[in-house]
């Protein structure tokens, strides 16, 4: 896996995003978080914890928590692993120009293999990601149970589908209508309007919400 791309789009003295570093520090679970994202067209960044990196996929309606639903997932470039608490506004002229909320977070599994070592779960998902067809268990505050990501035939590399898959937590209910961020309960306005764009300001939007949840309290 690779950030190359990551680091290509970007110059990081313009924007507060996180620079392309590789998670250094090993811990026990996977991690996902989907970032809604105002850019000129709104969408939601989905990404998945593997290897180190962020495997993402942008979903321009959002994910459903109804399994009837097929939510069109454009694979994107790898992001690093500290993307993972960003919040805030990326500068105009910059890549991704516009504003980022951690729209839901939390730890996944690899359906089906939840027993099995985080290592032996991350390996089976890489080959699930090879053949195109990733079905997860998500636990985030909004995003609850399993979900599948399935590369569409003919498409080219990129099209992918996020589709919930029937359990205990599929519902109708629209889960996007639930529009605050995660991590510091804040609208995408509340973002755009208080943010500072400083460079400074990456170190701070790039501590875990784990953390910054407790020092809050
Ligand atoms: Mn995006």
């Amino acid at each position: 896996m690779s950030l190359t791309l990551y680091k290509k789009k970007r110059s990081f003295k313009d924007t507060p995003e996180p620079g392309a570093k590789k998670k250094t520090v090993s811990k026990k679970g996977l991690t996902f978080v989907v970032q809604k994202h105002a850019a000129s067209q709104l969408h939601y960044d989905f990404r998945l914890e593997m290897e180190s990196v962020l495997k993402s996929w942008a979903v321009p309606k959002g994910p459903s928590m109804n399994p009837e639903d097929k939510r069109l997932a454009m694979m994107v470039e790898d992001h690093p692993y500290d993307y993972r608490g960003f919040e805030g506004t990326i500068p105009a002229g910059n890549y991704g120009a516009g504003t980022v909320m951690v729209w839901d977070e939390g730890s996944y599994e690899a359906l089906g293999h939840e027993e099995e070592p985080v290592k032996k779960q991350e390996k089976i998902l890489l080959e699930e990601l090879k053949k195109g067809d990733v079905k997860i268990v998500l636990h985030g505050e909004k995003l609850k149970g399993a979900f599948a990501l399935v590369r569409m035939k003919g498409k080219g590399d990129n099209s992918w589908l996020l589709i919930k898959k029937v359990d205990d937590e599929a519902s109708e209910t629209d889960i996007t209508k639930k529009d605050r961020s995660v991590k510091t309960g804040r609208s995408l306005d509340e973002i755009a309007g208080k943010e500072k764009i400083k460079k400074t300001a990456s170190k701070k939007t790039a501590t875990p919400a784990s953390l910054k949840k407790k020092s809050r309290v």
